[in-house]
């Protein structure tokens, strides 16, 4: 006779004192009913796949993941409600979502949490929630995007970056930098600074500078647009004079690669002051963007390289951890597009 099969225990949360069956259910009910957190109902002997990130890599996975696997549990955890929510404003300041939203993957089977990974335990696979929940998982599907690399400039420190928003990503500093925009004196200076390496997003650099100008000719045609570009090509330069020409751009703009002053030596925020390597600049409102690697969670995790980004196969592997599957902009030499993003996604072994 063979042994019944047992499920393999699957506790939820950071500890887990010892409960008979009867009493760990009841508790279990309690805590699900008190946050609305079906999805941390165990999932008796069901593959669990964690997706994290909600943009259009992690979407599109955990749909894909849901229909070719339907006995597997999809859980997609995202920490910011604004990516799953309708599309945000195409003004060249927000970074599109993934076009599917929280009612499509429900829908579809897809558990989705709003709340944040901050830590991995390959040997135990489970991941550690900002809640300060805790999940097992067999499977990961790591979708977090981008993040900014700190970078040692005098005076950029968390105030500066609160001041100065990057609006780079996060649909927060998208609506501050609006904001400060909407509040520009007539004839101010707005300066857009960019940094030398970013990888992949040279058109989205592009795209901002025109967004900004764009913005400034229709609400405040007496201001000026500085450009302080961190790389020596003056490629980007040049198809921006092209691209507002053809506009009929009417801004005073001022863009300047490393050799004319491009360069950050130190700021001081709160007087809106910049030291570049060709003098000193004064600014009514900054867009700073910094570098970028792979998002934190990848880094934390241990599945980035020292490129910051994340090494994989084609089909997504990580090379570092086998458990896990690397999508979207997160992997080493991404098109990092919304496109390149769907494709990884759908081309990935799931
Ligand atoms: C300003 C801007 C404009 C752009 N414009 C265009 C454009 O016009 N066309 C185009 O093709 N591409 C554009 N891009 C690029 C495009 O947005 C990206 O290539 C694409 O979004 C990448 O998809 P992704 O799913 O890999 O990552 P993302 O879209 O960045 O999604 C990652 C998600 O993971 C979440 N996340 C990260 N870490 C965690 C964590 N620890 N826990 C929970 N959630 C987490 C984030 O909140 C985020 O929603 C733009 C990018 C930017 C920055």
């Amino acid at each position: 006779m063979t042994a019944p099969r047992t499920a393999k225990p699957r506790t939820e949360g950071p500890t887990m004192p010892r409960l008979d069956r009867r009493r760990f259910t009841g508790t279990l009910l309690a805590a699900v009913a008190a946050t609305g957190a079906a999805a941390l109902i165990p999932a008796l002997g069901r593959q669990r796949a964690l997706v994290i990130g909600g943009g259009p890599a992690g979407a599109t996975a955990a749909l894909a993941l849901r229909q070719a696997r339907p006995d597997t549990e999809v859980v997609l955890i995202e920490r910011d409600p604004g990516r799953l929510g309708p599309a945000a404003p195409g003004d060249g300041f927000a970074k599109p979502g993934a076009g599917i939203g929280l009612a499509e993957l429900r829908a579809a089977g897809v558990e989705v949490l709003l709340d944040e990974v901050t830590g991995i335990a390959w040997a135990g696979l489970r991941a550690a929630l900002f809640s300060g929940r805790s999940l097992a998982f067999d499977r990961l599907l790591l979708a977090p995007g981008t993040a900014p690399v700190a970078e040692p400039i005098a005076g950029l420190d968390a105030r500066a970056r609160h001041l100065w928003p990057a609006a780079w990503g996060s649909t927060r500093e998208a609506r501050r930098l609006r904001a400060q925009l909407g509040a520009l004196p007539e004839t101010g200076r707005v300066v857009l600074r960019l940094p030398a390496e970013l990888p992949g997003h040279p058109d989205i650099a592009l795209s901002r500078a025109l967004a900004l100008s764009g913005w400034l000719g229709k609400h405040r045609p007496q201001a000026r647009l500085t450009v302080l570009d961190g790389g020596s090509d003056p490629a980007l330069a040049r198809r921006f004079a092209m691209l507002t020409a053809a506009r009929g751009d009417r801004i005073a703009t001022d863009w300047r690669i490393a050799p004319q002053g491009g360069t950050v030596l130190r700021l001081d925020a709160g007087r809106g002051l910049i030291e570049t390597s060709q003098g000193p600049l004064r600014a009514d409102v900054v867009n700073f963007v910094p570098p970028q690697q792979a998002g934190r969670i990848a880094q934390i995790a241990g599945l980035a390289d020292a490129s910051g980004w994340c090494p994989c196969t084609e089909t997504g592997r990580s090379v570092r951890q086998p458990a896990a599957l690397i999508l979207g902009d997160a992997r080493r030499g991404a098109l990092r597009t919304v496109a390149g993003a769907v494709h990884s996604a759908r081309s990935a072994r799931l």
